[in-house]
């Protein structure tokens, strides 16, 4: 295999592709590295190099590449069509499935991405509710509707007092109102996200909110934090929205389950389509009525062409039904593994780093403290550097991880992979401690 092709490659890409690339996420210098396959938990790339996937597509592959069922219940579908301007069953059954699996789901509906979800979920809170603006945490990620990205990447000189954080825009060109009616509110924090939330009490849809969200440092919201956010929302005609896209794999019933309160309304993605595009929202079936196309007037029309293929139900259908309780809880269990045993090597190795996340999930930092919101979280150029310098020695010894500094553990892993991990991390801190000295 010639070494330079992924360099021939990135050439041709870069001459049809914005910067080469169809997605920021695999964006690396010199150039971005191809796939050839994958199967299991491993994956092989053009030039034969074969690796552990602790990325698993940005956390969407519970079941790793190529799963036998999956790929199965998938050939079997594309034989009989792929698309249809006809209902299936295959929606129905897979919406029996996710609403029986959690209390807060009463209604639900497919959409293509977790960005498609949670915007169609913010719609939704504001047909039912009558009103415009949402609640949102400092910092964190919800895809890429305009109002759902506020805030979420900016540099500390925008980011304003921390007791009243600004709305700061992603993307250049925002356009105000999109900035005036999204409130950002400080993670955990009770006493100031209220004070904030009561200046806007008459115009408040729903706040929203990621109950383990990753770039606010994959620390889980503390259930005095939902609790109020929920009672406010009851007092002040509001509704709470869950963001599951990642978190929805830490349970059967997501990360809710663990929280006294339902969400009204959660977005959910990435796991549920058995490796295709999905995304998904769900809740109480009177909020989710300002769907319903029989009403009259209809309060919030909604369509999507792909949305519910048969292809992405059959496949996400497939993938739900193996991961059932107990591999739910082996999973979580090699994830509380994976979580010992890195705090363990990173104290032997007597480094500032440390180690959050739940369930299947952990994010690496290097912070000597556990980050308790974005800007605990958010990294300096020694901290990206360092960071960069870890996965890119990860990467050459054998480990795909998400360039944050964050893994997604998948089925097919076991502690023979872990241990692999945990033995690379050691020597990937110990080169970073000499070359990055605190
Ligand atoms: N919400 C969260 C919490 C996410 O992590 C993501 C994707 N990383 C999204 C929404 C958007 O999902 P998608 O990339 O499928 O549009």
């Amino acid at each position: 295999m010639d070494l330079n092709r992924s360099a021939q490659l990135f050439e041709r890409a870069q001459a049809v592709l914005p910067g080469g690339v169809s997605r920021n996420t695999i964006f690396k210098s010199p150039h971005p590295t191809y796939v050839s396959h994958g199967k299991g938990c491993y994956v092989t790339d053009i030039n034969g190099v074969k690796r552990i996937d602790f990325a698993n597509n940005m956390a969407s592959l519970i079941h790793g590449h190529a799963q036998p069922n999956v790929t199965q219940a998938i050939i079997e579908q594309v034989q009989k069509g792929t698309a249809f301007t006809l209902a299936t069953e295959l929606e129905i059954e897979f919406a029996e499935l996710l609403c029986q699996r959690v209390p807060s789901f009463e209604k639900i509906r497919f959409v293509n991405s977790g960005t498609e979800a949670v915007m169609a979920m913010i719609k939704t809170a504001r047909a039912f509710t009558q009103k415009s603006k949402i609640a949102k945490v400092e910092g964190a990620y919800h895809g890429s509707y305009d109002y759902a990205e506020v805030s979420q990447t900016a540099s500390p000189a925008t980011w304003g007092d921390e007791h009243q954080p600004h709305s700061v825009a992603v993307a250049r060109g925002t356009p105000d109102n999109a900035l005036n009616d999204v409130i950002v509110i400080p993670y955990n924090d009770v006493d100031k996200a209220l004070h904030i939330l009561n200046q806007h009490k008459e115009t408040l849809a729903g706040i929203l909110i990621d109950p383990i969200s990753h770039r606010v440092g994959m620390i889980p919201a503390t259930p005095e934090f939902i609790d109020a956010l929920y009672q406010w929302s009851r007092d002040n005609q509001a509704l709470l929205l869950f963001d599951e896209v990642i978190t929805f794999r830490t349970s059967l019933a997501g990360a809710q389950a663990k929280y006294n309160v339902k969400p009204d309304l959660t977005a959910i993605g990435k796991m549920i389509g058995g490796g295709f595009p999905v995304g998904a929202f769900a809740g109480r079936s009177d909020v989710m009525q300002v769907l319903d196309p029989s009403q009259s007037p209809l309060l919030l029309p909604h369509s999507g062409t792909f949305s519910a293929n048969p292809v992405t139900m059959v496949a996400g259908l497939t993938a739900m039904r193996l991961f059932d309780q107990p591999t739910v809880d082996k999973l979580n269990q090699l994830g509380d593994f994976a979580r010992v045993q890195l705090t363990d090597t990173i104290k032997k190795v007597g480094i500032k780093a440390c180690v959050t996340g739940a369930g299947s999930m952990f994010r690496l930092h290097f912070k000597a403290q556990a980050p308790q919101h974005y800007r605990h979280a958010y990294t300096n150029t020694l901290q990206t550097q360092a960071t960069k310098y870890l996965l890119n020695y990860l990467f050459d010894n054998g480990i795909m991880m998400i360039n944050t500094g964050s893994a997604m553990l998948s089925t097919p892993m076991g502690k023979k992979e872990i241990n692999y991990l945990v033995e690379q991390v050691t020597s990937g801190l110990t080169l970073v401690k000499d070359q990055f000295p605190a």
